[in-house]
């Protein structure tokens, strides 16, 4: 990869000093401006609220954008040494245009700061869109000033320092409580508005562990800095070197490794190596991969995470929204989100299965250091990644970047016949719509226990494959775990309690033979979801009747006559009931220590659902509790504290890319 070998020469510097003057919402300031080329004239656009002069150089207005409210400049008898001088003061005028997080474009007033590009506070140069910068300012009474780069502070004035090329200079401020500890040569710090030493701790331990597992993963991490900054509005925005996230946003438990560890990895993707949009954005999608992807992978949950990603493809895009991904810039809706994160995210997947983990690795990191600080286009991306390797990008650039849709995958036939020595599978794989070069793993398990996986070379609208095993095979599956990227079908949904409560009816039936304290209990879950779901009906298990294929039935308690009739549902490979626990793969649960959910896995049938406890306080905390768990397939929590311990999403029973034989 040839680029220019020295790498800041061509680049603009801003050596700004800012005045900020919160009680009138003004500031004023002073940029140096260093210019990199030799021009006799140059343009510069700057908010029109401001009053602009300079002391070495000839300005003129030459346009006006009133709807931007931006002025546009002209510099001409540019000095010798290249530096132009510009002082300019006004006051911030807060605009009532806001992003996806209802968020004013800039602000000042006693409780933040909030400037950006957007509002061209400094001097814009569109001839320079990357620049350096080093920023000076004073730090109003009991706040906190935030730029990029490493801060440096003294009494009340703090210095960031940017020696790398930017794209844009953030000046955001707040009456925050700074927490700060240093891990190499990176300042790790967490700004919040009031007081919370455990929060803070919690951030910075998790900022620590993430910029250690990327900075080995990808390359050092590029800035002097991180900091994790709460914003009372409910933004998740990934700045060079910070994080702007909501005050809810920053308490909720799973932010530490889902929103944090991507607004970490963006200060490589998009902050690191920038976007060139002209042919897509893939910061999105190789973020949400490499972050998002890798935590539900460390946590056993990637085959759902990956399932779900395809769900929001099918539901949001597919049939109505879809676009190519050479078009997705940002997240505007569920289509775009659907484009630019989770179609992405998959070819990304698709690409490291085919490649192998090292390989991509090796490309992912001379992608880093071949783009570092400098705009890489989607295409270019692919071609790193595919540096070395049998594969040719320019086709899987147009089949998956160039083009709408998804690949729409049927298993048309399966057969197994005896032969003298063993087996002879045969399948045939369809594709509907324009056929797509797909590699298809295919799951088969024999009837000794074993289990391998085949990979489909599919390239035709109708292929068929043939296979001879020594063992019985008895049964196949087609991409079992939803790795490929491709159109789901509506029955690749595995069973969940969401299933229940979105039902018409939801039946409850409580065990008539119970305690009156356990009936009682059963009795307020019962109502506290009516209010919430507004389709329930409560009968005794002696009042039962079988009902019409709508309808949802909970079975609750453990003294329930439905039970033994039922258990036959509730029971599959990785689930079976004895009488005093339950076992689940390989763990036992007792029943006298534990609440159980569980469901019928087979989505064929009307839902089916048992939750096994008979203790009154813990049905009543499970009453407020499980709807929380709408997308899970099974539950364990401990009976009294009612604190959850597993949680699993269940695996698609029934899929129509399955056969057994
Ligand atoms: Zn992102």
């Amino acid at each position: 990869m040839l680029l220019t070998s020295v790498l800041h020469a061509g680049l603009l510097h801003h050596e700004l000093s800012v005045q900020l003057y919160s009680e009138n919402s003004s500031i004023s300031a002073e940029d140096i401006i260093t210019l990199p080329g030799n021009e006799d004239k140059l343009i510069f656009s700057l908010n029109d609220a401001f009053e602009v002069s300079s002391q070495n150089a000839e300005l003129e207005i030459i346009s006006h954008s009133a709807n931007r409210r931006i002025n546009v400049y002209q510099l001409s008898r540019l000095s010798e040494d290249r530096k132009v001088h510009l002082k300019y003061r006004g006051k911030i005028i807060e605009n009532s245009r806001s992003g996806l997080f209802g968020m004013p474009e800039r602000l000042f007033n006693e409780k933040m700061l909030y400037l950006d590009g957007r509002s061209h506070w400094y001097p814009v140069f569109p001839a320079y869109p990357n620049f350096t910068f080093n920023l000076e300012s004073n730090v109003p009474q009991g706040w906190e000033i935030i730029s990029q780069g490493k801060g440096t502070r003294s009494a009340n004035q703090i210095k960031y320092q940017m020696p790398r090329p930017q794209d844009d200079i953030y000046l955001i401020g707040a009456p925050w409580k700074r927490y700060a500890k240093s891990s190499g040569d990176v300042e790790l710090e967490v700004y919040l508005l009031n007081e919370n030493q455990a929060l803070a701790q919690r951030y910075i331990d998790a900022s620590e562990k993430y910029i250690g597992i990327y900075s080995n993963w990808v390359g050092s991490y590029p800035y002097k800095k991180f900091a994790v900054v709460e914003n009372s509005w409910q933004t998740g925005y990934g700045m060079p070197s910070f994080t702007l996230l909501g005050s809810n946003v920053i308490r909720l438990p799973f932010i530490v490794y889902t929103s944090l560890p991507h607004e970490i990895l963006h200060n490589w993707w998009g902050n690191g190596v920038f976007i060139d949009f002209t042919k897509g954005n893939w910061s999105e999608g190789l973020t949400a991969y490499m972050a998002d992807h890798f935590s539900s992978m460390q946590r056993q949950q990637d085959n759902e995470y990956r399932r779900k990603a395809l769900e929001r493809y099918a539901n949001f895009a597919a049939r109505q929204n879809d676009f190519a991904l050479k078009d997705f810039t940002s997240r505007h809706n569920e289509a775009s989100q659907a484009i630019g994160y989770s179609k992405s995210l998959m070819l990304f997947h698709m690409l490291r299965n085919r490649l192998g983990e090292e390989t991509f690795n090796k490309n992912i990191q001379s992608f880093w250091k071949d783009f570092k600080f400098h705009s890489a286009s989607f295409p270019e991306l692919i071609n790193s990644l595919l540096e070395g390797t049998e594969l040719d990008a320019n086709s899987f650039i147009s089949q998956w970047l160039n083009r709408t849709g998804a690949p729409e995958i049927m298993l048309t036939e399966s057969s197994l016949k005896k032969s003298t020595d063993g087996f002879e599978l045969s399948i045939q794989l369809e594709q509907q719509g324009d056929s797509y070069q797909l590699f298809i793993p295919m799951q088969v398990i024999f009837k000794n226990g074993n289990t391998i996986t085949e990979q489909l070379k599919l390239t035709d609208k109708s292929q068929q494959f043939n296979f001879s095993y020594e063992h019985q095979p008895v049964e196949i599956q087609i991409d079992p775990d939803f790795d490929i990227f491709r159109l789901l079908n509506p029955q690749e949904k595995p069973a969940s309690l969401g299933r229940l409560f979105g039902a018409k009816t939801q039946l409850l039936v409580y065990p008539e033979g119970s305690s009156k304290e356990e009936q009682n209990a059963w009795h307020h879950l019962a109502a506290s979801w009516n209010k919430k779901y507004d389709n329930i009906r409560l009968v005794s298990d002696s009042e039962f009747n079988p009902l019409s294929a709508d309808t949802a039935v909970w079975i609750l308690g453990w003294n329930n006559k439905l039970l033994q009739k039922h258990k036959g549902r509730l029971t599959s490979e990785s689930q079976k009931m004895h009488p005093q626990s339950v076992q689940i793969d390989k763990d036992t649960f007792q029943i006298t220590e534990h609440a159980l959910v569980l469901l019928d896995n087979d989505t064929r049938r009307s839902p089916l659902g048992f939750i096994g406890t008979s203790n009154a306080s813990t049905i009543i905390k499970l009453a407020r509790k499980l709807p929380h768990y709408n997308s899970y397939g099974r539950l364990v929590f401990e009976n009294h504290s009612a604190s959850n311990i597993v949680k699993q999403h269940l695996k698609v029973s029934n899929s129509p890319l399955k056969r057994s034989f």
